[in-house]
């Protein structure tokens, strides 16, 4: 007899509630196309509900929280995920196709991030302090918004939930999320650990689609800041809907990553770091390293060697711990993903490996190399979003750099050479929020991660993060 799906409600106010219009939606692993769980669709009724009982939790309770029980609770949900991380990992490779190995690599820094913001939580500061005028006295307070939403994508659930959440509770603030309709389980999942922790309404979790549940959440006069992570034509929306209650927002979009490559770099580490940095999560990563722009006399031995490499990554059954890729999301992601492929090797592009989509079920696509292609091809110019590197020749440094940054995004890029003046000279000139020398996708909690350009504004991670999520009033009193 067939098990009964898991079936998950709306978490409002502290409570799992059924979503006003009795809505559900079947949610299906993309490895196989099986229905894994069972989840509710909201309406703009249920974002009402949301908003009133987090708005209360702020008001009644939030507000007087003290940083160090605010931070105590943050890290007991921190110990609590370290408890259910297996089951946190199942869930995600369930809902995203990621191979189990890689979903459980990435929960020991989803908890850094969260043990991070607890900390933060202790050590806000209001710059200044002092008599600026004769006969008065000025500080600065930093404090909380009040009722902050996070809208996540399907890529990286967990995390980017954390990158939202902990930032917004670490200010003071309460949190709505809203997870991507295809990837809502280990938010769902967070909400039920954060359950005993945390008073009601502090945190809430409302899933459906983004132009009913997120456009509600973008509009809502008692919501003070909106912040995404998503696709930038979305980034576009929700600054236009938030901007009719002049509400913040924070916007983490799209990326098209340079790995810009001098002729004295080290090929062997780098084609080591492309085989992960191009096709990890199968290249739905927005920092991913994709598209490669080498030099006159590396390109060769680039190609040549990352050939190989990235036909030997393990692609397959998501369960099994050797497997390095998984499929792509869904079905129209990879339709979206093989289109790019088949429109450039139209153009007369060369498609060195891959290439095509895999037999059987899931939504699988092979690791994808496309060479002979043009700075101004669409697939230089756009986000692919799949297991697809494409790599370029220059002819000087210059225009690498200009390559580099000759696309409407700017959220991450990398620099390969043994050559410090060059290395810090490209820091100096590309055009993205990360540069990273010699290595790619280096991420960690103290530090900011955002982008440049349309691929948005607001730092997720790190001291800035917390900025984002408060704001500072001067106080000034008479002193005679
Ligand atoms: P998406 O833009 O389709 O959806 C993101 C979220 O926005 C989802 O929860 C969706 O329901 C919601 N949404 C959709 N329409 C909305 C609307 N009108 N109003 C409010 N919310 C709405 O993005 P995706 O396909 O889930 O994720 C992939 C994208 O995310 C890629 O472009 C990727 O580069 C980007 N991304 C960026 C970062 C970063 O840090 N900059 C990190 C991860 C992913």
């Amino acid at each position: 007899m067939a098990t009964a799906l898991k079936a998950w409600k709306l978490f409002i106010g502290g409570t799992w509630v059924d979503p006003a219009e009795g809505e559900t939606e079947h949610d299906i692993d993309p490895a196989t196309t099986d229905p894994v769980a069972e989840v509710a669709v909201a309406s703009e009724e249920d974002v009402d509900r949301a908003v009133k009982a987090a708005k209360k939790a702020y008001e009644d309770v939030w507000f007087d929280t003290p940083p160090k029980e605010r931070s105590a609770m943050m890290l007991k949900l921190a110990d609590a995920m370290e408890g259910d991380a297996d089951n946190l990992a199942r869930l995600e490779s369930e809902d995203v196709g990621k191979p189990i190995a890689v979903s459980g690599a990435d929960i020991p820094f989803i908890v850094d991030n969260l043990r991070y913001f607890a900390g933060a939580a202790r050590n806000m500061e209001g710059k200044n302090t002092g008599e600026y005028e004769r006969g008065f006295t000025s500080w600065i307070r930093r404090e909380p918004l009040g009722v902050t939403a996070g809208i996540c994508p399907w890529n990286y659930p967990l995390m980017m939930a954390i990158w939202k959440v902990a930032p917004a509770l670490a200010a003071g603030n309460v949190s709505i999320l809203k997870p991507a309709e295809l990837t809502p389980q280990t938010t769902l999942r967070l909400a039920e650990l954060s359950a005993d922790i945390f008073p009601p309404g502090v945190i809430s979790v409302v899933t459906g689609r983004g132009s009913v549940v997120g456009a509600a959440l973008c509009r809502h006069p008692d919501v003070s800041l909106v912040s995404i992570t998503g696709d930038t034509a979305t980034g576009k929306l929700v600054a236009k809907e938030a901007a009719d209650t002049v509400k913040r927002v924070h916007l983490e979009l799209g990326g098209k990553a340079p790995v810009v490559v001098f002729d004295d770099a080290d090929v062997s580490k780098l084609v080591e770091m492309l085989k992960f940095a191009g096709y990890t999560n199968s290249g739905q990563d927005c920092t991913a390293a994709t598209r490669i722009v080498a030099g006159p006399k590396v390109y060769d031995s680039v190609l040549s060697e990352l050939v190989p490499a990235v036909e030997s990554l393990v692609v397959g059954d998501t369960q099994k711990e050797e497997t390095e890729m998984g499929p792509l999301v869904s079905d129209s992601q990879r339709q979206s993903v093989a289109g790019f492929v088949d429109r450039a090797r139209e153009k007369g592009a060369n498609v060195h490996t891959g290439g095509e989509a895999m037999a059987g079920a899931g939504y699988f696509y092979k690791p994808t190399i496309v060479a002979d292609v043009d700075q101004k091809d669409e697939i230089i110019q756009r986000e692919v979003f799949g297991p697809v590197v494409t790599i370029q020749r220059f002819k000087d440094d210059d225009q690498a750099i200009a390559w580099a940054n000759d696309v409407v995004y700017g959220l991450a890029s990398s620099v390969w050479t043994r050559d410090i003046g060059r290395a810090l000279n490209a820091a100096r000139k590309l055009q993205f929020g990360a540069v990273w020398i010699n290595t790619h996708f280096g991420l960690t909690s103290e530090m900011p991660h955002g982008g440049y350009k349309q691929s948005g504004y607001g730092k997720d991670m790190s001291m800035y993060s917390l900025e984002d999520y408060s704001q500072i009033k001067h106080v000034m009193a008479a002193i005679d």
